[in-house]
């Protein structure tokens, strides 16, 4: 068991986590999947992600993410790997292992990712609730059983198919992050990711009071992360962290257009700690470089943590 994350951010400290799992796979050249995206990549190109996740801790994160982002049975099942569920989380722990053990020159967590999202992002396509919330069990089940210190909940941007990730979650006695995403509309709401009519506020109001143990803004518009803090800070007293995206999707593939320069990030991400963020990574769009600018800023980041 790894627990210097948390010891990190029980101490107040900053804690630098990975940056972008699946789009940097697809930097990388591995095709993404129209249904699953890249939830099959570790058995397609288990190399790849073994070199990411390598990469990724020799820049300085402290924390990486397995890539199962797209790997629930709701998702790899219509894909065409539903009887290889098992294989793919045991075998996105294990990569994530080697890594470690390959390229980690101090203490390393690895976290085990779960979405809600349906197949190919496309909203018709959620199995029964019933069968939603097994595919979550099977899922967290599994990734705690590989070993993995914690699981990271991703794009919970809704309150039902969430609610259900996190019960699993929840479910396994480990830790739980709950990742939320947000944008700002034109008339200036932050609403929840891509639904425009539901505010972050009231996905937060309905998942925190499950019990997370750090609430994560991720994958979301730089743009509207201030005012997201803010909306977090008011609802938990708990850890909070920022991991964002920067460029933007047409399914299946990530457009690293405009993607916000290393330099930049650092200089948002002062901001954010200044606000009380301790967490800081990145999502989709985001490289190595991005992660090895924000350690090589850390003592910049520490003195905005105590100004
Ligand atoms: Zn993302």
């Amino acid at each position: 068991m790894e627990n210097a994350w948390k010891e990190t951010l029980d101490g107040g400290d900053v804690l630098l986590i990975d940056g972008g799992m699946g789009t940097e796979l697809q930097r990388r050249g591995v095709p993404m999947d129209k249904i699953a995206w890249s939830g099959a990549a570790v058995l397609t190109n288990p190399d790849a992600v073994r070199e990411t996740h390598e990469d990724y801790i020799r820049a300085g994160a402290k924390v990486i993410i397995t890539n199962t982002f797209g790997s629930t049975r709701q998702m790899l099942e219509p894909a065409g790997y539903g009887d290889q569920i098992e294989a793919v989380h045991r075998g996105a722990v294990e990569l994530a292992r080697q890594a470690r053990d390959n390229a980690a020159e101090r203490a390393v967590a690895i976290a085990g990712s779960i979405s809600s999202e349906p197949p190919g992002f496309d909203r018709d396509g959620f199995l029964s609730p019933d069968k939603e919330l097994d595919a979550y069990r099977e899922a967290a089940g599994l990734l705690a059983d590989a070993g993995v210190d914690l699981i990271a909940l991703e794009m919970m941007v809704e309150t039902t198919h969430a609610a259900r990730a996190m019960q699993a979650a929840l479910e396994t006695g480990l830790p739980v992050w709950l990742g939320v995403g947000c944008r700002k509309t034109a008339d200036g709401k932050i609403v929840s990711f891509d639904h425009a009519d539901l505010e972050l506020a009231a996905v937060l109001d309905a998942l925190i009071p499950m019990g997370p143990t750090v609430v994560n803004i991720m994958h979301s518009e730089i743009g509207a992360i201030p005012e997201a803090i803010e909306l977090v800070r008011k609802r938990w007293s708990g850890p909070i962290g920022v991991y964002p995206e920067s460029g933007y999707f047409t399914k299946p593939n990530w457009n690293f257009v405009d993607v916000i320069p290393p330099a930049d990030l650092v200089a948002e991400a002062i901001g954010w700690v200044a606000a009380g963020v301790r967490l800081i990574g990145g999502c989709c769009g985001t490289s190595p470089d991005h992660i090895e600018a924000l350690r090589t800023a850390m003592p910049e980041l520490e003195a905005a943590r105590s100004a």
